[in-house]
This record gives C-alpha cells, structure tokens and sequence, in this order.
C-alpha cells in the first residue's frame, strides 16, 4: 500500500554502513538537532560487516557481528535493510528493495558510502567456479576448507588480500596445499624487509608461491595460465581486486575512470553539490594531488570528517578542506604473526620501519578494532552538540 507523510525537516540519506558510512551516520546523528533534520541509514545487511576480517571468518573463526541498531545509542538514526538499486539525482530519491518490497526515501543531503566489492569481472569464470571474500562467500569457504581433508586451495592475487587469505588458510589448515598465484611478486610494494618477512612467513607456513603468472581464466578446477598450462584445484579464492558500485555512474554522479565518484576538497560531488561522497566510493583526493587508495583506514576518516562538512554546509558556515596522511599498511600473515609497513605520508611509498610478529599482531588488532570503536562508542570523539539546521518545508516523503 502507497502511503505518503510530510517532513519539513532537513533529510539526511546514508547509503551504506561500512567504515565510512557508519562514521558519517553517527556523527551526523549526534551534530543534527532531531526537530530539524533526520538522519536514515540505508544497507544491504542489518549487520556491520568487518571486511578486513573475512579472511578469519573463511577459515572458520568466530567474529562477533554488531547490529547496525546497537552503535547509534542515543544518537537517533533511521535504519532501512534493503539493496538500493537505484538514485535519481534529479528528483533527490533513492529506491531500495526490501524484503516487505521496493521503497523510496527522499533526500535533501545524500552521503554515498557504498563501497567496493571484489572484482569478478577480471577474466572468465570467476563468479562460476571460484570464490571471493565477500561476506556470504566467506561463510561458504569456511564450510568448504571444513569439509576438506586434503587438497589444493588456489589463491589468485598477490596483494594484501591475497597474502592474508593464502598465510591465514595455510596457518589453519596444514594439510591443505595453498599455493598463491600473482602477477608480479606478492607484497611488490613492500620495503625489501618487509617483504622478506612475508616470504619467511610464506616459507614457514608452506604457502607455494608462483610469481609472475598471468591468470587467463578460472575453469571448473582449473586456474588457467597466460601460456595454455592449467594449476588444478579443490577450491579457489579470487583476490585480484576491488571494483565500486556502478550505481553512483549509472545515476549520473561525475565519476573517474574506475567509477568511483570525483568530489572536491570536503567531498561533495563536483556534478550534485547536495551529494557527498565518502570511502571506498569517492576519488578523494589528497593534499599531494593523487587519490587517496582503497582502505578501512581512509572510510573511517572520511566518514568522521563529513558531518563536519555537511554541517557547514546548512549552516552557512565555509567547511574546512579535509586533510588526509597515510600511516601504515598492516597484514596479517596468519594469527600468530603480521607485519606492519610504515608508509611515507603523502604517496604510501614504504619507509625502511617496519614491525613483525606478536607486536605487529597486536597494533593490527588494536586499528581494526578502533575502526569500529568510533562509531560503537562515539561520546568521547565526536561531540553530543545538536545543532539546529534550516528546514525544508512541503517535500513530500513517499514510500511505494
Ligand atoms: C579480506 C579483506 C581484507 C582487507 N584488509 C584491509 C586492511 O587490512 N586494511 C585496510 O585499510 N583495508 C582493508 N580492506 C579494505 C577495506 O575493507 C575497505 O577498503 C573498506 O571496507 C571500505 O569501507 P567503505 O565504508 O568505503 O565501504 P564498505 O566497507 O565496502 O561498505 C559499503 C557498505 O555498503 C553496502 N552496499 C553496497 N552496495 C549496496 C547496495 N546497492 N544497496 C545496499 N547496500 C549496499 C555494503 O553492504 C556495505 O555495508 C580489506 C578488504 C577485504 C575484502
């Protein structure tokens, strides 16, 4: 049944709960003041969900799902579970299938979080016959890798994702071959001792290493090679790359070449000035110049900095440029040992620091965790001033 209410107050629309849109969410929530403006939150699971965690959850290990409900405490926010499958930008509505059937919310201020996902399109038969650390996938290799007394695990990707699903796989089962299989060296990137490190781990584990193989394609059993050969196996898990949502292109936000959304210094949209664009999902770019990569690290930040933005925004005020500095890359090589690469702050280029085992576990630990802390308990952080905002009168909020 089609039911229409009134708001005159300002609507602020989250598209997802990763990193970046739980920290916007919350922060807008405790800044807003609830008789002028509401914040609603819209994902596709009822759950926030650790992604760089999944890896644990494909080999089986217990992590503790939050509820999307339990972070915002006394901070008011409105939750929808559905899948948006589509914005208009012209009209400020987003459409969202939901299990009771398609609703839609109007916006006055959209934030856009919704992320990335694994690339499956890469080459053929990835989404037939391998496997990828998305959130439903992880549960499904983690009944697999169960069910397997021996055998051959592939994994396709020498990045970080591929290292920590390739040394967390052999750490847990030792009588599985994991062979990781990379286009260039896995951990390329890395300082020479770092990447010694990974090696060592990879020699200590068992992890068989092929370097400098071009993956063609994924047959039933059969990683295909750029020279005809073929590497068989009992399961395969793809690594070989993030991809965004299409939808911010598909909707007509002015995106770069890899669909992820150009915004200016305090993260709106260059084309819709009504949309910020956060995480994984924005070509944010930097103070040196060059966009900020893929990462928790930068969702959190960006997500706690855009409250701020959007707030100076509806109050006339001019929001400050965001500022941004990397830090570390940190990876885990199984639960015993990790190894944490200090960065240079402006292009991510290795320093020659770097921290390895129990230590670097624990200061892995210690961002994941904080990662999420933000928005669990945002009091100490982000502060509880309600701000009122000018309202919006005669916009009508229809749910189909
Ligand atoms: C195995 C693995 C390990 C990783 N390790 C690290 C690491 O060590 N360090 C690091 O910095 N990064 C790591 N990453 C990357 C990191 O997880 C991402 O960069 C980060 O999650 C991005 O945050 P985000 O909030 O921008 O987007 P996401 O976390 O992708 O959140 C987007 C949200 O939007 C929802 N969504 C998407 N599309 C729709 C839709 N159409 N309808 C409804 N909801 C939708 C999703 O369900 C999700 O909740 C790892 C990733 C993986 C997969």
């Amino acid at each position: 049944m089609n039911t229409t209410t009134r708001s005159t107050r300002h609507r602020v629309v989250v598209l997802g709960a990763g990193y970046a849109g739980m920290s916007a969410a919350t922060g807008l929530a405790k800044r807003l003041h609830p008789d002028t403006a509401r914040v609603h939150l819209v994902n596709a699971r009822d759950h926030f969900v650790q992604r760089p965690r999944l890896h644990q959850v494909a080999t089986g290990q217990h992590i503790r799902e939050r509820s999307l409900a339990e972070p915002f405490g006394r901070a008011p926010v409105n939750l929808t579970v559905g899948w948006i499958h589509e914005i208009d930008l012209d009209n400020r509505r987003v459409d969202i299938a939901t299990t009771g059937g398609t609703t839609s919310l109007q916006y006055d201020t959209l934030v856009y979080a919704l992320g990335t996902s694994i690339d499956t399109t890469t080459v053929p038969g990835i989404e037939e016959y391998a496997h990828t650390l998305d959130p439903a996938d992880a549960a499904r290799i983690a009944g697999k890798l169960a069910d397997l007394d021996r055998g051959t695990v592939i994994v396709c990707g020498g990045g970080l994702t591929g290292i920590e699903a390739a040394t967390e796989f052999a750490e847990r089962y030792p009588q599985l071959t994991v062979r990781l299989v990379s286009r260039g060296r896995p951990g390329g990137w890395l300082s020479d001792r770092a990447r010694a490190h990974v090696e060592a781990a990879f020699d200590r584990l068992g992890v068989e290493v092929l370097a400098d193989r071009e993956i063609t394609a994924v047959e039933d059993g059969v990683v295909r090679l750029g020279d005809g050969s073929g590497i068989p196996f009992d399961l395969c898990l793809w690594a070989g790359g993030f991809r965004v949502s299409p939808l911010a292109a598909d909707a007509g936000l002015a995106v770069d070449e890899r669909g992820r959304a150009l915004v200016d210094q305090t993260l709106r949209s260059v084309s819709h000035p009504e949309v910020y664009v956060i995480g994984d999902a924005a070509a944010a770019r930097g103070p040196w110049g060059d966009a900020i990569a893929y990462g928790c690290r930068t969702g959190g930040f960006l997500g706690l900095y855009a409250p701020g933005a959007v707030m100076a925004a509806l109050t006339g005020r001019d929001p400050k440029a965001f500022g941004f500095r990397y830090i570390h890359q940190c990876i885990s090589l199984g639960r015993r040992d990790a190894v944490i690469q200090f960065v240079h702050q402006n292009d991510e280029s290795p320093r020659r620091r770097i921290l390895t085992g129990r230590a670097a576990v624990w200061y892995k630990d210690i961002v994941l965790n904080s990662g999420t802390w933000v928005f669990r308990r945002p009091g100490p952080i982000l502060p509880w001033r309600k701000t009122k905002v000018p309202t919006t009168p005669g916009r009508p909020v229809t749910h189909v």
